[in-house]
């Protein structure tokens, strides 16, 4: 199998594969085509069981010709049973798939993996993207890697640990004053007059591929099954409509059984253009202006918004929003229920996830796997006002016992 093509997501029309994003036709986005020769069902999966313990065991379902030989190696993060955070929330069959465990520490490893082969493939030297903070990370990072230039844009005022986590790769870091919607525009007009490989814009066809992986690791995970439902955080939207096309491959492929999974989606009240048209029963995403400390959800005029939508409504899955004081909750109960400690992404989905089981719009006995896409530790500034404080002492076993055992008995102490 192999990229064949590109084709436009609305007209069908189909171009070659070259660094281009939009349809000239309809302005619709292009879509990576696939020749889908050789394998399918037992054979395709012994070939990603032999395959590499990274995203690259999927190859011969992504646009990439091989498996790069500089590469940070994303993917195959664990697939956790969350039994004491389903017990909180009344789910009995409730998994987490814990992207936190990347390369740096975010799912955009997965998408970025694929724009480096991407840029590579098409000559490029630099790598660029649009980002709210994770994307422009994982861009340093997986440019370091390859060898590559990286130049990265960003709205001013995300989370410090983003900032500094990504200028540690020295790339270019060019902070826009403006929002995430402002500097897509600008990387837009960007790529018109500039020929640059910008992962999230001219390289979107291939660089979106790379979160498919998202649910062929599932499936897997899950012993070659799809989950009755999935719950995914919606920036731009990509996330969502990737793992829902992975699960529907892996489907047509023959390497699963069939089954719909219900694609649930989750955002912040701060800027939640999908769960605001889900709830009023309109077809069309109006563009908002985002105000949540989700930073990497942060994405006002979502390019997939209107995919999204469809496929809620067309797998029977829902839409559910949260106050940023919701997100935060979550974030703390995630990481006292689980011991995994998530960005607000995380806290948005978790979130999310309790308001459906409470409300009964999830079964308690439907099979769920919540997608933690991206680390606690680069988003501090969420939860250090709401944490425990800790205790000072002296050292000594006299101030131990004034001023730590009194609490230890509180902890279930003796
Ligand atoms: C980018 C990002 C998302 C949103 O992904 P989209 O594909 O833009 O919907 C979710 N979670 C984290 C941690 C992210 O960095
Ligand atoms: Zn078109």
């Amino acid at each position: 199998m192999g990229v064949v093509g590109l084709a436009c997501r609305e007209c069908g029309r189909r171009y070659p594969v070259e660094p281009i994003f939009v349809c000239e036709q309809c302005f619709g986005p292009l879509e990576a085509q696939y020749d889908e020769g050789h394998l399918s069902g037992s054979a395709l999966r012994d070939d990603i069981e032999r395959g590499p313990t990274s995203i690259w065991r999927y190859q011969a379902l992504l646009p990439a010709t091989r498996v790069p030989e500089w590469d940070l190696a994303p993917g195959f993060t664990p697939l956790v049973r969350a039994e004491r955070l389903g017990r909180a929330i009344g789910l009995n069959h409730l998994y987490i798939k814990n992207d936190t465990r990347n390369p740096t520490w975010s799912f955009k490893d997965r998408v970025v993996a694929v724009a480096v082969s991407a840029a590579q493939r098409f000559g490029f030297d630099v790598l660029s993207c649009a980002s709210t903070g994770n994307l422009a990370n994982a861009v340093a990072a997986h440019a370091a890697k390859a060898g590559m230039r990286a130049v990265v844009f960003i709205p001013k005022g995300i989370e410090r640990a983003k900032v500094v986590a990504t200028s540690v790769y020295h790339p270019l870091v060019v902070e826009v004053e403006g929002t995430y919607d402002d500097v897509n525009r600008l990387c837009l007009e960007i790529g018109e007059e500039h020929h640059w490989a910008i992962a999230n814009v001219n390289l979107r066809p291939y660089y979106s591929e790379g979160a498919k992986t998202l649910a062929y690791e599932v499936a897997e995970q899950l012993g070659w099954e799809a989950p009755d439902r999935v719950i995914v955080p919606i920036g731009s939207g990509n996330m969502f409509m990737k793992i829902y096309k992975g699960f529907e491959e892996f489907r047509r492929l023959g390497v699963i059984p069939d089954r719909t999974v219900r694609m649930t989606a989750a955002q912040a009240e701060g800027c939640g253009p999908v769960a605001t048209s889900y709830r009023s029963g309109a077809t069309e995403v109006i563009p908002v202006r985002p105000n949540t400390i989700a930073h990497s959800l942060a994405i006002g005029s979502p390019a997939d918004g209107g995919y999204v939508l469809e496929t809620i409504r067309r797998t029977g899955g829902a839409a559910e929003a949260v106050t940023d004081a919701e997100l935060v909750d979550a974030i703390r109960l995630l990481a006292e229920t689980e011991g995994l400690f998530t960005e607000p992404a995380g806290g948005v989905t978790i979130g999310a996830l309790r308001k459906l089981a409470q409300t009964g719009v999830i079964g308690p006995d439907e099979v769920t796997v919540a997608y933690i896409t991206g680390i606690g530790l680069k988003a501090i500034e969420a939860v250090e006002h709401v944490v425990t404080a800790s205790v000072t002492i002296k050292p000594t076993l006299a101030s131990f016992e004034q001023h730590v055992l009194a609490s230890a008995g509180a902890l279930g102490g003796e």
